[in-house]
């Protein structure tokens, strides 16, 4: 993945470092996840004029009324979908593409879906400048999820939806893991499921957060 010269400048390093510090010590913990978020050049992903926020905690705006989630909340999203590095992973709201390349150093094969075709383009050139050849994103209602290239072994739903959508679950590999959203419109629980061997679904709750809508056909209707 090549890096800017913006991030090589010693005050760009120092940020970047802290960034760092600052996920180790909110208890990101496996190397491999803190390899990816040290790799993916974020302050490139996000509008010129707000790069200097790109290492800060906060969620920033990408366009088309959309955000880029803060980097805790992507680090809490990729930790709970426990990656070794062989699995398939379905995301659903490519939005920057800054979830899918981290993604992409973490798992075999990234199928990402945006439902907003200039942020589904301008993702797709941004993961082709970094060099990353093991994400697909597709156009279209990632509510449907992409049954043709079915099953998955992770999903990441990156969009606060009223509940989670009937046919990302289906999509599922036996023993597969969907985290995501789900809840209200400005108050969701982020929910992780697993799928059981036995067919059924077990749910655990990881924390509260306010995602931009999940708008499609098993999510909110605009
Ligand atoms: N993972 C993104 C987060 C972007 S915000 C990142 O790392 O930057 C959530 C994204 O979900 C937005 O871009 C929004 O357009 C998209 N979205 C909302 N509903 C969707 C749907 N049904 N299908 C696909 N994308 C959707």
């Amino acid at each position: 993945m090549s890096v800017s010269p913006a991030a090589t400048t010693p005050h760009a390093s120092k940020v970047r470092r802290r960034f760092l510090e600052r996920l180790r010590n909110s208890g990101v913990n496996d190397p491999r996840v803190l390899r990816a978020f040290a790799e993916v050049p974020r302050h490139l992903l996000i509008p010129e004029a707000l790069r200097d926020r790109a290492y800060q905690e906060t969620p920033i705006p990408i366009g088309e009324g959309q955000t880029i989630s803060a980097p805790g909340v992507v680090a809490t999203m990729t930790m709970a979908l426990q990656l070794e590095g062989h699995e398939r992973v379905l995301e659903i709201g490519t939005g920057s593409g800054y979830q899918a390349a981290i993604l992409s150093r973490l798992a075999s094969e990234v199928v990402s879906i945006e439902r907003i075709p200039r942020l589904a383009a301008s993702a797709r050139s941004a993961l082709d400048r970094f060099g990353v050849t093991n994400v697909v994103v597709f156009l279209g209602d990632g509510t449907r999820g992409r049954p043709d290239l079915a099953p998955y072994d992770r999903i990441v739903v990156t969009a606060g939806g009223p509940e989670v959508p009937r046919p990302l679950l289906e999509q599922l590999a036996p023993d597969g893991m969907l985290v995501g959203p789900f809840g209200q419109r400005r108050s969701q629980k982020l929910t992780r499921f697993r799928r059981r061997s036995d067919g059924g679904f077990a749910g655990d709750i990881l924390g509260e957060c306010d995602f931009v809508d999940l708008i499609g056909q098993n999510g909110w209707q605009r």
